[in-house]
């Protein structure tokens, strides 16, 4: 008989639109006290389906929450050093507060070199080095990676404790695992807890992942996280986000994460779901930051 489902839902969505009506109230504080309102713009080379629904999604939030946005195409032949020379322009602009280029890139273009160009004060994706050692470092200035800072916001929200707990982050990428592992691992709250990070070459993952009080899964493999490698009570967020192509949908696909939601939250404390989980905590981090630019 299966157990019966105990488990608590990490809601993102209901967590980001909490936050977002404080983002608007300060929204409008800033338009008020400075004659306009904080202004992001996101950058999308090519024509990547994936990427453009992102995109879109992020400059809607703007929309939402009172900020300004502008969404910059360009096609998927401009060349590195056009890119970086609207990054220079994007940088001089001073009715900008922030803005991001949409990754993945096309692979004729260096992804570090465009990141390394952007002024850190504008980089409210926090992908920066400036930013990244101002994290390491545990500093309040700069901006903190926004899928990562989406995450310790809704661990927040949901007043998880996680201080002295084990948390097995699976995934060791620049932009979540790592800077993930960093975040839980701080003198802060959330924070303070024991960090194993994860990754392709871990050996046993599952005898890894069993000793997990926050299991935090970035490792882009579909479903890859069964009831098996998680441990009863377990809290376990999902930053996963696949398509999958379902013909029964109006849309063509469906979304799946990295974590098989059904059989782990029977086994789980609480978790996130795929989708309204860690993809709104991410957009919301990004208007947050935007804010933080904003206010200078
Ligand atoms: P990357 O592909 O850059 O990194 C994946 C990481 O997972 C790597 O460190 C890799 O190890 C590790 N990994 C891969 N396979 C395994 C495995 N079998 N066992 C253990 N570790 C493994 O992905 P990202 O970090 O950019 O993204 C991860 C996922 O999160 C993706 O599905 C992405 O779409 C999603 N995402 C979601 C966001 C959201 O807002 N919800 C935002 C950003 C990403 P190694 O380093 O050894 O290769």
């Amino acid at each position: 008989m299966m157990d019966v489902a105990t488990y608590q839902l990490l809601d993102g969505r209901r967590c980001s639109e909490a936050l977002k009506t404080r983002i608007a109230h300060e929204a409008a504080e800033v338009k008020a006290a400075r004659g306009r309102a904080p202004h992001l713009a996101a950058v999308l080379v090519g024509d990547d389906g994936a990427s453009r629904t992102y995109v879109e999604a992020k400059v809607k939030a703007c929309e939402a929450v009172g900020f300004r946005s502008s969404l910059i195409r360009l096609s998927a032949s401009t060349t590195e050093e056009e890119l970086l020379a609207l990054v220079d322009d994007l940088n001089r602009d001073a009715e900008l507060d922030g803005f991001i280029v949409q990754l993945p890139l096309p692979k004729h273009i260096d992804p570090d070199r465009i990141t390394l160009a952007i002024d850190p004060r504008k980089d409210v994706d926090g992908f920066h080095p400036v930013n990244i050692g101002r994290m390491v470092l545990g500093q309040k200035e700069g901006f903190l990676p926004a899928t990562p800072r989406g995450v310790c916001e809704l661990l927040t929200f949901y007043g998880i404790p996680t201080a002295g707990k084990h948390c097995v982050v699976v995934g060791r990428s620049n932009i979540v695992g790592t800077p993930m592992s960093i975040l839980m691992s701080r003198n802060a709250e959330p924070g303070n807890c024991t960090v194993t990070i994860a990754h392709s070459r871990t050996r046993d993952l599952a005898a890894i992942t069993r000793q997990a009080d926050i299991l935090i899964v970035a490792a882009g493999r579909p479903e890859m996280i069964g009831a098996d490698m998680v441990k009863e009570g377990a809290v376990v967020v999902d930053v996963g986000i696949h398509r999958i192509e379902d013909r029964s949908r109006k849309s063509g696909f469906r979304l799946l994460g990295d974590v098989r939601f059904a059989e782990v939250a029977a086994k789980a404390a609480w978790i996130t779901p795929v989708p309204g989980g860690v993809g709104p905590m991410t957009i919301t981090s990004l208007l947050q930051n935007t804010l933080k630019a904003a206010r200078g």
